[in-house]
């Protein structure tokens, strides 16, 4: 299902996921009982909500953006939003306070409310609004409470410490500054596994779907992060032209789609370069190519269906950084080039390759541990 952009700020694209309506009408629904006004009352509480979930999403950001880590887009769900950053943090340091700054926009935004409502409605008003919220109807009061309420749980929540959450980043932060990211995150990983598999007993018992579609989201994304830390410690380090296939078929700008096509039956490349002499002009991707031919007929050339713009690293970049590349550009693939020189491409299938072998021999060589091969 796809995302709306509802724009820009900070430099950051602010978008919501389709299935945010669901949301909405999750919270005109609970509020039924009080007519259309309590509806309205319902999905306009849930848009105010989300409207913290972006402040806590933007505390999250402007501290990595602080860190020079760019931050592509905040994508609003129905569970809560995410910060979409093209790198990660480099030291444990930057991870701790970028995962903190989310939770601490909370808890301002709670004291805020706080201090507006002591100011508003007194002391005795606030024990007042908070005690009667059961099947209170929509007032400014209730608006009040259930305000400050959920930024109290955003806050609280969101600091268990369970991976892929904040409270799961700041236990990996802190155990990383002593064992090490890897260990860490497989410390880290097996505990949100555990809260994961616990919020999961309780929200059947307790009948709560939403905390069930946590758990379950909390599950998955531990054992994601864990994979990436695994992929990354393989690719970290091993050099590009480590990787390259020095068999790779290259096309040029005048192949036919016809030629192309023939190519491509016999060779598994996932993409194909076209070069012009030693220069790279483009690349195609199989699924490029195939619709290229499927819309342009057999006899038309390549050079109407490559990809002009290409990321590129250099010869000396290791696969970490060729993948952090193809992250943040959001391609397939991406060229090393030595100058202007063309010496191969990188994709999805090196780095899996790399990933796969990376820990064969390992037992063959005690002194380096889980490491990579010995090179050079
Ligand atoms: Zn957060």
């Amino acid at each position: 299902m796809g995302s709306i952009r509802l724009g820009r700020v900070f430099g950051i694209d602010l978008k919501v996921h389709a299935t945010f309506v669901l949301a909405l009408a999750f919270g005109a629904w609970q509020w039924k009982a009080f007519g259309a006004s309590g509806a309205a009352f319902g999905a306009g509480l849930v848009v105010l909500l989300f409207a913290c979930v972006v402040l806590h999403e933007l505390g999250h950001s402007l501290v990595a953006k602080a860190f020079g880590i760019p931050v592509r887009e905040i994508m609003l769900l129905p569970i809560g939003g995410m910060a979409q950053m093209t790198r990660k943090p480099k030291t444990p340091t930057q991870e701790l306070l970028i995962a903190i700054a989310g939770p601490a926009v909370n808890v301002g935004i709670a004291l805020g409310l706080m201090g507006v409502g002591y100011g508003w409605l007194g002391r005795e008003g606030m024990v007042e609004a908070v005690s009667g919220l059961t099947n209170a109807p929509p007032s400014m009061e209730t608006l009040w409470v259930m305000l400050t309420a959920s930024n109290v749980m955003l806050a609280v929540f969101n600091m268990i410490p369970a991976l892929p959450m904040d409270g799961g980043r700041v236990l990996r932060a802190v155990l990383s500054m002593g064992i090490g990211h890897t260990k860490a995150t497989s410390i880290a990983a097996m505990v949100a596994r555990v809260l994961a598999v616990g919020m999961m007993v309780f929200a059947v018992f307790s009948g709560q779907l939403m905390l069930g579609v946590i758990a379950l989201f909390v599950f998955f994304g531990a054992n994601a992060e864990a994979r990436e830390e695994r992929l990354s410690g393989a690719l970290d380090d091993v050099p590009v032209a480590y990787a390259l296939n020095p068999h790779a078929v290259t096309l040029s700008p005048g192949t036919t789609m016809a030629d192309a096509i023939a190519l491509l039956v016999r060779n598994p490349q996932p993409a194909f370069a076209v070069l012009h002499g030693e220069r790279l002009v483009g690349v195609v991707t199989r699924r490029g190519l195939v619709e290229a031919a499927q819309a342009n007929g057999p006899f038309a050339y390549l050079a109407s269906a490559m990809q002009r713009e290409v990321p590129s690293v250099g010869p000396d970049a290791s696969l970490t950084e060729a993948r952090l590349q193809m992250n943040a550009s959001e391609s397939p693939y991406v060229a090393v080039l030595d100058e202007d020189r063309y010496l191969g491409l990188i994709t999805e299938h090196e780095l899996a390759q790399q990933a796969a072998v990376s820990n064969v021999f390992a037992r063959f060589s005690p002194r380096r541990g889980g490491d990579k091969f010995a090179r050079e």
